[in-house]
């Protein structure tokens, strides 16, 4: 009799106390921010206008390792955490694989993201700074979902700008932050200049990601008490997201287990550097090793083909530039179903880890993450997300390596979210109308041929 349950759960009062920040264990840091007009590091000063006062600081501490969890923030945590860490017995025995397979799942609120772990923080500072609210952009909706619910629960003015195609063939998301009180804008808009801009130029267009960050960005800068905030890829995201990884320790050291393997998707790397978070900062003092895996889209490889290079983090160039691993801001990836995971960059954090070989990489394919989707799901009775699916993928991989081997190897990956939204998504792969979309070497060269020059 195995004594490990199916689910391990930790009790209300072991939900951490203080958030893991990497850097500080980190002996080569991230590169800064810098200022695209200047090329020097954005100072707080500077990115003060932009986000909330206490975000700038918790964006540009590479110093204290441990940062205190406030008691609103973990009183809202506790109506769904600590989420369960789950044995993946049932898909362990129909894999017939000696490996031990755990996941930590994300998706038990109804944002059916990790994304609210970091909503929820954004969203206090913001409170308490006194704003009135805050602006954001989003994709398929479900880092709107989970600021929309963040910000209701604070009372928050929350704007949304929403990519217009998603806007319009996506109806679910946007009615759930309506639910919650945000407004919910398509972009580009007549609302804003960036929006009118795009709009005279490319009438009729369907918008971007890159769009919707220009045109919130502009309104938090021109309307006093508001702020811009960013679900992913920022310092500060990585360390909310934290959460979810001193969980996974806590529940594994309970019965001293020891992981072999950790995989994440990566999109922009909020949930991956959460889950790794306290395992890596065990590697990098030198205290355990473990193998760490980011699964990315081959449609959208920022890691396994990118560059290591400063870049803009939005298609309209005004953010500051973060060196990352990345396609190049004008890259647009083709139309693939993890939307969570169609950014052509990569947290900065992420990317120095990963250029200095303390995590590695792989890119999979469409149709074989809908594969590891569809066969998780039928066994372990969760839908999962087109984007935690990636994780399932290598997951099943690796379990499959261990099959040959005879290895029983522990893995833990990170399942972020349901699919319930997505099933036009499924419903393709079902029809057999799914492709796999892998860019040319030419097509990548494009996105790094404007890539900024930064001495
Ligand atoms: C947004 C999203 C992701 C990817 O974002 P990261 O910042 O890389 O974690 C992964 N899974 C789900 C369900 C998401 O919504």
């Amino acid at each position: 009799m195995e004594q490990i349950p199916y689910k391990i759960y930790l009790a209300e009062d072991e939900l951490p106390q203080a958030w893991y920040n990497m850097r500080a264990d980190m002996k080569i840091k991230p590169a800064p921010l810098l200022n695209p007009g200047t090329g020097r590091p954005m100072t707080a000063a500077e990115l003060d206008g932009v986000f909330c006062e206490e975000l700038v600081k918790q964006e540009l501490n590479e110093t204290d390792a441990w940062i205190p969890i406030p008691q609103e923030i973990r009183d809202f945590y506790k109506m769904y955490r600590p989420s369960p860490l789950v044995r993946a017995y049932c898909l362990e025995e129909k894999l017939g694989t000696p490996a031990k397979i755990y996941y930590k799942f994300e998706g038990n609120n109804t944002s059916g993201s990790h994304k609210l772990n970091s909503a929820i923080a954004q969203a206090y500072y913001a409170k308490k700074q006194g704003l009135t609210g805050v602006t954001t952009e989003t994709g398929a909706g479900q880092w709107g979902t989970a600021l929309s619910m963040a910000c209701s629960y604070f009372g928050l003015d929350c704007k949304v700008y929403m990519v217009k195609v998603s806007y319009e063939q996506k109806p679910f998301r946007r009615e759930v932050m309506r639910v919650y009180g945000a407004s919910v804008t398509p972009s580009p808009s007549d609302t804003t200049e960036v929006g009118r801009k795009i709009l005279a130029e490319h009438p009729g267009t369907g918008g971007s990601l890159g769009c919707a960050i220009s045109e919130a960005v502009e309104v938090a800068t021109k309307n006093p008490g508001y702020r811009y905030v960013l679900g992913s890829v920022l310092n500060q995201v990585l360390l909310h997201q934290s959460v979810i990884g001193l969980e996974t320790k806590a529940a594994l050291d309970k019965y001293g287990v020891k992981p072999d393997i950790i995989i994440g998707c990566a999109g922009g790397g909020s949930n991956l550097g959460g889950l790794i978070a306290p395992f890596m900062g065990e590697k990098l003092r030198g205290e355990a090793d473990y193998q760490i895996i980011a699964v990315e889209p081959a449609s959208c490889p920022s890691f396994t083909r990118g560059k290591f290079a400063y870049d803009f983090c939005d298609t309209g160039m005004i953010c500051p530039l973060a060196k990352m691993y990345t396609l190049g801001s004008s890259f647009i990836p083709s139309p693939n179903h993890a939307g969570g995971l169609r950014f052509h960059g990569m947290s900065s954090t992420l990317s120095q880890l990963y250029h200095d070989g303390y995590m590695s990489a792989v890119s999979v394919e469409q149709t074989q993450v809908f594969e590891a989707a569809e066969q998780f799901a039928r066994v372990e009775g969760i839908l999962p997300a087109p984007e935690s699916s990636h994780a399932i993928r290598v997951a099943i991989d690796e379990a499959l390596k261990c099959k040959e081997t005879g290895e029983a190897k522990t893995i833990v990956f990170g399942l972020t979210g349901t699919g319930y939204f997505d099933m036009v998504a499924y419903e393709k792969f079902h029809d057999g109308k799914m492709t796999d979309y892998i860019p040319t070497d030419e097509e990548l060269q494009a996105g790094f041929d404007r890539l900024p020059k930064v001495e």
